[in-house]
């Protein structure tokens, strides 16, 4: 038995004093106060307890892209943010489109994971779009969902075809949703920011107009259609629309595309390039709008770690994506809960218990009987950003120098401790 003592945790959005008991990898027993003796206490000093974050949308990298991240630094750098499931996309070399090549990711998800890994299949084979993968066998394997993420499918008759199998084996089509003739070589939001950078610019429409084609194959087919990274304030309006129509549509949001907008670009620096791009701050606003009243269901970090040669080719030559997982949490609470834009209630569901409901995940939830998958976090503490000392192997944030409040002290994965914060003590009873 572990007890976790002196937690606070949040009981309709108020702080409540607590105690967790934990038996094996279950939660046994939480209350006020526990008189049952434990070997192991650790001591929270308050700090706040939270169901273990939940990330439905994370790139490790690996196998192929081991110089960026591997699956071993990525769940490292995970289990520092807080989270203690996250969802590996398939965007790797291979791409897992086979039996033989999930089942690799499988292996080694299971050596070298130090936080619970779900690998999505791919929705066509290599993420090429010609051909559909075979469903059935990706589904029996434990393929947590499909999705050629990096990629639109470019092709509404592929996506038909993606949408009637995978709603036949009962699993959710993510989507990275962009019509590639629509983007024009872009590398950035086409706007002011573009123009004045004298970079090509991506239109709004060619992410919403595949939302768009996307929401009514949805409905044709019944399939549960996942819109990943939403960006712009016509996605928020298309997606709520199809949602008010009763389609299963659900859509996630970045802490990035929450927190910036094209203005924090100022110069040619590719730590602000990401896929979606930043868009304008009427965009932004749409967001936080559409998160606030439930068009997007949750918050998740695109984490998409490179190496410092790659992220320094400027804006044109270097590849799209930031890394998430170190920066996620106190970045939120920072920007949206101490500046009043939301609750921490709300916040700490976008990351928890609604990934979990959206994907029908038995985790994010603090309850006797789930999963002891918990984050203690200390929302006192104000540290500085520094990339360089990330666990994660890509440096890549646009968030350095940054001043945050709110950092992850204690990560705990099926009852066993992920990370902790070096001067965080646990006792032997
Ligand atoms: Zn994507």
């Amino acid at each position: 038995m572990k007890k976790i003592i002196n937690a606070k945790r949040l009981v309709n959005g108020e702080l409540k004093s607590c105690e967790v008991l934990i038996q094996g990898n279950k939660i046994h027993q939480i209350d006020s106060t526990l008189s049952e003796p434990a070997e192991t206490i650790i001591d929270a000093q308050g700090h706040l307890l939270t169901p273990g974050l939940v990330d439905v949308h994370v790139h490790l990298r690996e196998p192929g892209g081991e110089a960026k991240e591997t699956i071993a630094t990525g769940t490292q750098a995970a289990a520092k943010g807080g989270f203690t499931t996250v969802c590996a996309m398939p965007n790797t070399t291979p791409v897992p489109d086979s039996r033989d090549h999930l089942l690799a990711l499988l292996d080694k998800i299971d050596q070298d994971a130090h936080v619970r890994v779900l690998p999505y299949a791919s929705i066509t084979t290599r993420q090429v779009g010609r051909e559909l993968v075979d469903m059935e066998t990706l589904s029996n394997l434990g393929a947590f969902a499909f999705t050629d993420d990096g990629v639109g499918v470019q092709s509404a008759g592929m996506m038909f075809e993606a949408m009637q199998q995978a709603s036949k084996h009962g699993k959710a089509v993510v989507a990275h949703c962009e019509d590639n003739s629509l983007v024009y070589k872009g590398v950035s939001h086409h706007g002011e920011v573009s123009e004045r950078l004298n970079l090509p610019g991506i239109p709004k429409v060619a992410e919403s107009v595949q939302i768009a084609r996307d929401v009514l194959l949805a409905e044709a087919t019944g399939c549960h259609y996942h819109v990943c990274h939403v960006s712009t304030k016509e996605s928020v309006r298309v997606i709520r629309d199809a949602k008010r129509a009763g389609i299963h549509v659900t859509a996630e949001v970045t802490p990035h595309h929450l927190v910036l907008n094209e203005l924090d670009i100022t110069e040619d620096d590719a730590m602000f390039k990401m896929n979606p791009p930043l868009r304008s701050k009427a965009d932004q606003q749409a967001l936080i709008e559409g998160l606030q009243d439930g068009t997007i269901d949750l918050i998740a970090t695109d984490h998409a770690p490179h190496t410092e040669e790659e992220k320094s080719q400027g804006f044109v030559n270097s590849p799209f994506g930031i890394t998430g997982f170190e920066t996620a949490f106190p970045l939120l609470y920072t920007e949206l809960v101490e500046k009043q834009i939301v609750t921490l209630g709300e916040l700490v569901d976008w990351l928890t218990i609604k990934p979990s409901q959206t994907f029908g995940l038995s985790f994010g939830t603090l309850q006797e009987g789930a999963h002891a998958d918990l984050t203690l976090i200390d929302l006192t503490a104000v540290k500085q950003v520094d990339r360089h000392s990330f666990v994660s192997k890509g440096k890549n944030s646009p968030f350095h120098g940054y001043k945050l409040k709110g950092w992850p002290v204690l990560t705990m994965v099926d009852g066993e401790i992920a990370f902790k914060e070096a001067n965080y003590e646990t006792a032997r009873a």
